[in-house]
């Protein structure tokens, strides 16, 4: 079942002399469940496509449809609420509140949106992520690799139906990298979601079962496995 629907998409950034093409008439359809790398050098676009996709970065050109609603078209309180509800967002920087408890960070989100935690489902997500006897530390005692699982927890608290990870392991070591990533895999699977992460590691793309290569804002290969 295809969800994301990119038709003809161009982003410009800034304007006259100073202007910079990011994308260039992108069109692209996600089914749901895929499991997508995007790779391609550095300044290529790979970011600016993700933002696109999860209702950040409005095109200056195209159409970007999410379960068939041309996203950019809600006004900006529905495009927020489709963020918050079904978009789980995870950065290189972890972006934990290091005033907060790891528990408080992952259900910020939640509590943001004056929503109820689901205990049960919270429990199980911490459990699987493997930082159960953590929920109490602050971010700053924890590893790399303990506080990009915290913010995967935190990505997954809504129950997105879409991961959208921008190079979530380039602080990790390549070890922890190959761990978080099996961990997306296993979340994804087991929440049923569809997950799109940037990487320049190749690893993480081999584990891809769709490897879209960005070059100067176009799609530069699409390949997919079996
Ligand atoms: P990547 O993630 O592949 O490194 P980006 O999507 O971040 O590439 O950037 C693509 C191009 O758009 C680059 O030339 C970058 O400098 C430019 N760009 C990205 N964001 C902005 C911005 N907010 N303002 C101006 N130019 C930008
Ligand atoms: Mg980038």
């Amino acid at each position: 079942m295809e969800v994301i629907r990119l038709e003809s998409v161009s982003k410009i950034f800034g304007k006259g002399k100073s202007a910079v093409p990011a994308l260039t008439s992108i069109d692209l359809t996600i089914q749901k469940g895929e499991f997508i790398a995007i790779i391609g050098p550095s300044g290529s676009g790979k970011s600016t496509l993700l933002h696109t996709i999860g209702g950040l970065e409005a095109p200056t050109k195209g159409i970007v449809k999410v379960e068939g609603q041309p996203i950019y078209s809600l006004s900006d309180e529905a495009i927020s609420i489709l963020r918050r509800r079904k978009i789980g967002l995870i950065f290189q920087s972890f972006n934990l509140v290091p005033i907060l408890n790891v528990e408080e960070n992952i259900q910020l989100p939640i509590l943001l949106d004056h929503q109820k935690v689901d205990h049960d489902y919270y429990q199980d997500i911490v459990d699987y992520l493997g930082i159960k006897d953590k929920m109490y530390a602050s971010p700053s005692e924890l590893s790399g690799g303990q506080q990009q699982r915290v913010a995967i927890a935190r990505s997954l608290i809504h129950k997105p139906a879409y991961i959208l990870a921008d190079e979530p392991t380039g602080n990790l070591e390549s070890k922890t990298s190959e761990d978080v990533i099996s961990l997306l895999q296993l979340t994804a699977q087991r929440y049923k979601q569809t997950v799109i992460v940037v990487t320049h590691d190749m690893k993480i793309a081999d584990r891809a079962n769709r490897v879209i290569e960005i070059e100067d804002g176009l799609i530069k290969k699409d390949v997919s496995y079996a």
